[in-house]
């Protein structure tokens, strides 16, 4: 299951942007998002979620449990 970010609480200080060995993240009008298909829990890169790592603000990047983790893709 890929991460989301939960914008309500998202700063948009854009810290996790670069650290995603997938580009999975991006920017669309300050709104900082996760392309489901595109993340893959860092798993095979990272020991834990980059993007939950460095994010200053907690339980902002979430696991979405709505989308399943066999359309996740590199
Ligand atoms: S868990 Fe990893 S691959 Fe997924 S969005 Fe966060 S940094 Fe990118
Ligand atoms: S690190 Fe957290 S607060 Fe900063 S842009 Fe990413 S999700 Fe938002």
């Amino acid at each position: 299951m890929p991460f989301k970010i939960i914008a309500s609480q998202c700063t948009s200080c854009s810290a996790c942007e670069p650290l995603c060995p997938n580009v999975a993240i991006w920017e669309k009008a300050g709104n900082f998002v996760i392309k489901p298909n595109k993340c893959t829990e860092c798993i095979g890169d990272f020991h834990e979620p980059q993007c939950v790592a460095v994010c200053p603000v907690e339980n902002t990047c979430v696991i979405d449990t709505s989308v399943p983790r066999s359309q996740a893709s590199a």
